[in-house]
């Protein structure tokens, strides 16, 4: 299927690598030039040359890249100083650690809440108003399965990610957005094999004496499609998101679990 969004400009955050890497390939192979940001410039230079090495558009399509901290203010001005007038922003940052909520201070909650609800709600804030001038608009927010089943030791990032989604369910349904084709949705993803998620394993492995392939498979295992995600199959959900086909959903929150959520919403 052809999503009709070659030529378009993206933005890309948390793209080095993991599931932010898969949305950004999954946009180049649609044609769609991305704007991709991570803090380590080495591993953007790498992740740069691996999308433009990409054999169907690589030669239509451009790949800029801006190293930086997309939770701080700086960084966010870094990128908006290379361009402004992005047609679809995918926001991604690494997630708060897990922990006790009782030893986490102020410093730690603000933190959590920069990193995964006040960041993209500033590139929200930055870029739908002209997005909804110019008649297209994509956002789509990677969130978390935890969303909607919350996991214990993950409290920072249930309580900031919860927030964030609160904000989009307003947002996006303003009718200055929904009817100037602006859709803002969360996507949500379950256990994706991603560096982020070996470095899980690696510690529960530690902790309880396994191994890590045996940890993994016991992942594997509360998963009925009996595996894990891969970045490629994530970003291509994401890029149907900002197809042109897409344009009637907005303001939802789209699991990519493998089915290991039970709910019926
Ligand atoms: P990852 O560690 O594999 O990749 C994270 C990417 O984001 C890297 O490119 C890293 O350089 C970049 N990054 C991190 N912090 C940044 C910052 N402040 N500014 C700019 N770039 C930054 O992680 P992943 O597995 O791809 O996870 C992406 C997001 O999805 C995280 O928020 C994570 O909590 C969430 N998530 C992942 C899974 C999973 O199974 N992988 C499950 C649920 C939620």
């Amino acid at each position: 299927m052809d999503l009709g969004i070659a030529g378009k400009w993206a933005l890309v955050c948390g793209a080095s690598k993991g599931l932010g890497y898969g949305c950004a390939l999954a946009l180049v192979r649609e044609g769609v030039n991305v704007l991709i940001v991570a803090r380590g410039a080495d591993a953007l230079q790498a992740a740069s040359e691996r999308l433009l090495a990409e054999p169907l558009r690589a030669a239509e399509v451009q790949v800029q890249s801006v190293a930086a901290d997309i939770t701080t203010a700086e960084g966010r001005a870094a990128v908006f100083a290379v361009r402004k007038d992005f047609d679809i922003i995918v926001t991604n940052a690494g997630g708060p650690p897990p922990g006790d909520f009782r030893d986490w201070d102020r410093d730690t909650w603000v933190k959590a809440l920069d990193a995964n609800m006040l960041t993209p709600i500033e590139l929200i804030k930055g870029a739908v108003d002209g997005m909804a001038a110019r008649g297209f608009g994509r956002i789509v927010n990677i969130t978390s399965s935890s969303v909607k089943a919350p996991i214990d030791v993950l409290g920072l990032s249930n309580g900031a990610r919860s927030g964030l989604t609160g904000f989009v369910a307003g947002v996006a349904r303003t009718t200055k957005l929904a009817s100037a084709n602006v859709t803002i949705n969360n996507l949500l993803p379950g256990v994706f094999d991603t560096d982020r998620i070996r470095a899980t394993v690696e510690g529960a492995a530690r902790k309880t004496g396994q191994s890590v392939e045996s940890v993994i498979e016991a992942r594997k295992q509360n998963v009925p499609a009996r595996r894990l995600g891969t970045p490629e199959e994530f970003g291509a959900a994401c890029a149907f998101l900002c197809s042109q086909q897409a344009s009637y959903i907005t303001g939802q929150n789209i699991l990519t679990d493998g089915g290991a959520y039970p709910g019926t919403h």
